[in-house]
Formats: structure tokens, sequence, C-alpha cells
């Protein structure tokens, strides 16, 4: 079977379609990509925080420690532990530090507070630890003296090379969270320290965004949420226990919509991990602005097909236009071919009122045939032409004027105001055509007769106009040509 040909306006729509396609790929393949380089960008960022965060929080606890040796050398340089001078040094660094409590504890685990108190805390790990000479920093405890939780910090406390006790300097939890930078994405993330079961050592942040409490193990909050990609809680388990640094992205359970990021890393102290949650929409917002540069994109993009549609429009109109016009047109003459003129008339006859007044003209040029046998085909032709020009310039823009045969022309005058009126202008005609010299003819004129019928009077459509008219211009012919005559009733 024969495809059926494509028309123009098919040909434009499917390279449109084509195009808005191949550029609506573009602009997907564009925004996945950005939008993956952006959760990298922000991944990065977040994982190099967490890292910088966790060194940070051991080089305090080094400050600290620095401090409590310090203490602690001079606490030891005269051999006595629980002296009138070491309680008095207990009292300045309670009453000049962050420090929430400070002791002095002997070999027995007898701990001496600065408030004067004495505990016995042989039996806590800490002291097991710190008395055999490591640097302790205790899970968090609950404080015999007033049941807050706290972390122990402890130094040995040594003379001539013995250990003589240990200083103790307890912290609370919040203050200890203190010591970590919150500033972090404007404060809507939160930072939390967990060992690696996964029981909360702090919690530090913004209180809207985090919901989980002390109360909670870190793994069972999160066994509610659903984890993107490849990664499973159980691996996050493992880089616990290996002490590995990462980052996953979660699904909230209640709000889909509601992701967030956790970046942790280990702090090498008690096999603590320091996590920083933030929700990934505040984690990408930096990069928000490439989303912004999509949306102009995308709206530069629609502009420009609907710029290319209406063109696509405007030029087939045109085109549409101009193929009418030129299927109107008679080729040599440039006045309406015979085809059109006839409907063109009939057309607006019909549209007309019915009392007004119109003149209808056949021209037929005298002797033409001698044009052509004695100066040629070409000449008459060029005097056709110039017939059309002329009858172009003799008559108002909307007077429909047609080439109906070889020298034969029509015209119909619209509304003419009078019978007399449209009389003078065909006299004039008449006579202005035989003004004209035409150069190719030896500046010999040509001249033509004109036959004249009124509408409605005459006739109401193009056939009986032609009619009558003709009769008229036989008339003329009959009569010497060069002249007009106007249809009369026998
Ligand atoms: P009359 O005064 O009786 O009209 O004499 P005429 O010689 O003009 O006779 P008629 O109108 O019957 O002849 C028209 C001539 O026009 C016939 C033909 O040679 C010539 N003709 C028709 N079409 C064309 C054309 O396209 N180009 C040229 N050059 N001549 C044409
Ligand atoms: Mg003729």
């Amino acid at each position: 079977m024969k495809k059926k040909s494509e028309t123009p306006l098919q040909g434009y729509l499917s390279s449109i379609v084509a195009f808005i396609i191949a550029t609506a790929l573009g602009i997907v393949v564009f925004s996945v990509v950005s939008q993956r380089a952006v959760d990298k960008l922000a991944q990065t960022k977040l994982t190099l925080n967490v890292t910088r965060q966790s060194s940070h929080f051991e080089d305090i606890l080094d400050v600290n420690y620095q401090f409590l040796d310090g203490v602690a050398a001079q606490i030891g340089s005269d051999g006595i532990l629980i002296s009138e001078k070491n309680r008095n040094m207990l009292s300045a660094i309670k009453s000049t530090t962050s420090i929430d409590h400070v002791s002095l504890i002997e070999p027995d685990g007898t701990a001496h507070y600065e408030t004067g108190e004495v505990k016995d805390v042989s039996h806590r790990k800490y002291f097991q630890e710190g008395i055999s000479g490591h640097h302790i920093l205790s899970d968090p405890v609950q404080s015999s003296l007033d049941h807050e939780t706290r972390v122990i910090l402890g130094v040995p406390v040594s003379h001539n090379g013995n250990i003589i006790g240990l200083l103790g300097a307890s912290y609370n939890v919040t203050a200890l969270n203190h010591l970590m930078f919150d500033d972090l994405f404007d404060g809507k993330g939160f930072c939390i320290i967990i060992n690696e079961n996964g029981d909360i050592i702090s919690l530090d942040g913004n209180s809207t965004c985090q919901k989980i409490t002390y109360d909670d193990n870190f793994f069972d909050f999160y066994s509610q949420w659903s984890i993107c990609g490849k990664d499973s809680l159980q691996a996050i388990r493992d880089a616990f226990q290996t002490q590995s640094d990462g980052l996953v992205k979660l699904l909230s359970p209640e709000d889909p919509d509601s992701s967030r990021y956790i970046a942790y890393s280990p702090l090498h102290l008690n096999n603590w991990m320091m996590c920083y949650v933030v929700p990934v929409s505040v984690a990408n917002a930096s990069y928000a602005f490439v989303r912004n540069y999509e949306l102009a994109l995308n709206a530069y993009f629609m502009i420009l097909v609907i710029l290319l549609i209406w063109r696509v429009a405007m030029i087939h109109t045109r085109d549409r236009r101009e193929l009418v016009h030129s299927a109107q047109i008679d080729g040599l003459t440039a006045v309406y071919n015979k085809e059109h003129t006839q409907p063109a008339i009939d057309h607006f006859l019909q549209m007309s009122h019915p009392d007004t007044l119109h003149a209808f003209l056949i021209l037929d040029i005298d002797k033409f045939k001698d044009v052509n046998d004695t100066y040629g085909h070409a000449v008459g032709d060029k005097v056709l032409q110039r017939v059309g020009e002329f009858l172009k310039s003799q008559f108002r823009d909307g007077d429909i004027i047609g080439r109906i045969g070889g020298d034969e022309f029509v015209v119909l005058m619209k509304q003419v105001s009078s019978k007399e009126a449209a009389l003078a202008r065909v006299q004039n005609m008449v006579e202005r055509i035989r003004s004209i010299k035409h150069a190719e003819m030896d500046g010999k004129p040509i001249t033509f007769s004109v036959g004249v019928a009124f509408s409605p009077e005459q006739g109401i459509r193009f056939d009986d106009l032609y009619r009558n008219a003709d009769k008229a211009l036989y008339q003329t012919k009959r009569g010497g040509r060069n002249n007009f005559s106007v249809y009369e009733k026998a």
C-alpha cells in the first residue's frame, strides 16, 4: 500500500515533537545528574563535618586530660594524697572550671569530693582502670551524690613513679554536649554520641528534629526507618563494631518524604561513635540554587517551545495564505484568474444588500490578434501584463478584477454611487488606455471595447451580468470599438 504523504504542517509538528522530546529528555537527564551531584556534595560535606567534629571532641578531651595531669602532678608532689592543700585545690578547680565535681580517690576506692563528702567507688569500672595507670573516660554513670548522669574523666596521681591515687572530674552529660559545636546546618541537625551497642551517651542539638531520647537505643529507634540504597542497619552496627565511619540515608516511617542523613565517625574513646543526624532537605539546602537554575532552564525551555510553536503557526498560516492567493491569481497579469473571478463575484453579490448598485464591466482589447501577429507573442504578453497593472490602478482596492479570456477582462465595481458616476469612470479609463504608448509597439497605443451591465437591475449573478455585459460589448465592437456600451433591454 502506498504511504500517505505528509503535509507541511504534519512535517513541522513532527519536528517540533521530536525537538520537545529530545530537549525534555536532556532536561530530565540534567536534573537526575545534577540531583545526584548535589546529594554527593551534601554527603561529602556531612561526612567531613562529622569527622572534624569527632576530632574536635577528642582534642577537647585531650585538653581536659592535660589540665587534670597538671593538677595531678601538683597534688602528688609531696606524696600525701589527702591533705589540706589538696582539698583546697579541689575547691579551686570546682569554682574556676566547668567541671561539676572533682574528687581524689585513694587506692582503696575511697573518694573524697570537693564538697567534703566521702564515698566508696571501688566497685566502679573507671576506678579500676584508672588506678592501674590509665587515663579514663567513663560511660555515663549516675552520680551517687546528686543522681545526675555524668561522665567521669580521670587521671592517676603519682609520686616518685608510684600511683598514690586518682584525680577524677565529672562532667554533666549536657555540659559534655556543649563541648561539641552545634552550629552546623543552622542548628537544624543534631549530634549524638553512642556506644557500639547503640546506647546513647550524649544528645545535643535541635529538639524538634530529634525525637530520639536518652531512654532509646539508637538501633531500636531507627529499626522503624527504611534505609535508602544498599545499606542496612546491620551494616551500621558492623561499622560501629569495626569503628569505621560512613553515612546512610533513612526515610521516616511516618512521613516518607522526610528523609535524614546519618553520618557517623568513631571517637577512638571507649568505642564511642559520634553521629550527626540532619534532614536531607537541610543538608542539600546550600545547593538549592541548582534547583532554581533548573526551574529557570525549564521555564526558558517552555518559552522557547511556545515561541517555536507560535512561529511555525505563523509560517504555516502565511504559506497557506500565499498558496491560496497564488491559486487565485493569473500568472501573467496578476489580476484574479478565471477560476476565482466568477465565484468571487457571485459570493460578493450574494452577500450584498439587494438594493446596492454595482457596475459589471467586460473589457476586450481591440484587434489584439494584430498585436501578436505584428510584434510577436512576447510583446502581446507584455501588453497584457501592462493592462493588468493599468486596471488595478483604475479601480478601488476592493473591486474585483479578473482575466477570463485571452485578452478579455471583467471588473466588478462595487457599490457605485450612480450609473453616471460609474460610466464617467469607464469613459475616463477608455481614454486613458489609448494615451499609453507602448515602446514595444513602436510607441503605438492599444484600445479596448467595454460592455457594461448594472446589478441588481441586469442581474444578481455572474452569469446574467456576463451575458448582458457581453451583449453590450458586442455592440461596442460593432460600433467601431475603442468605446463602451451599456446593456439595454431590447
Ligand atoms: P477584437 O477587436 O475583435 O477583439 O479582435 P482581436 O484580434 O482582439 O480578437 P480576439 O479578442 O477574438 O482575439 C484574442 C487574441 O488574443 C487571440 C490570441 O491570439 C490572443 N491571445 C490570447 N491569449 C493570449 C496570451 O496569453 N498572450 C498573447 N500574447 N496573446 C493571447
Ligand atoms: Mg480582442
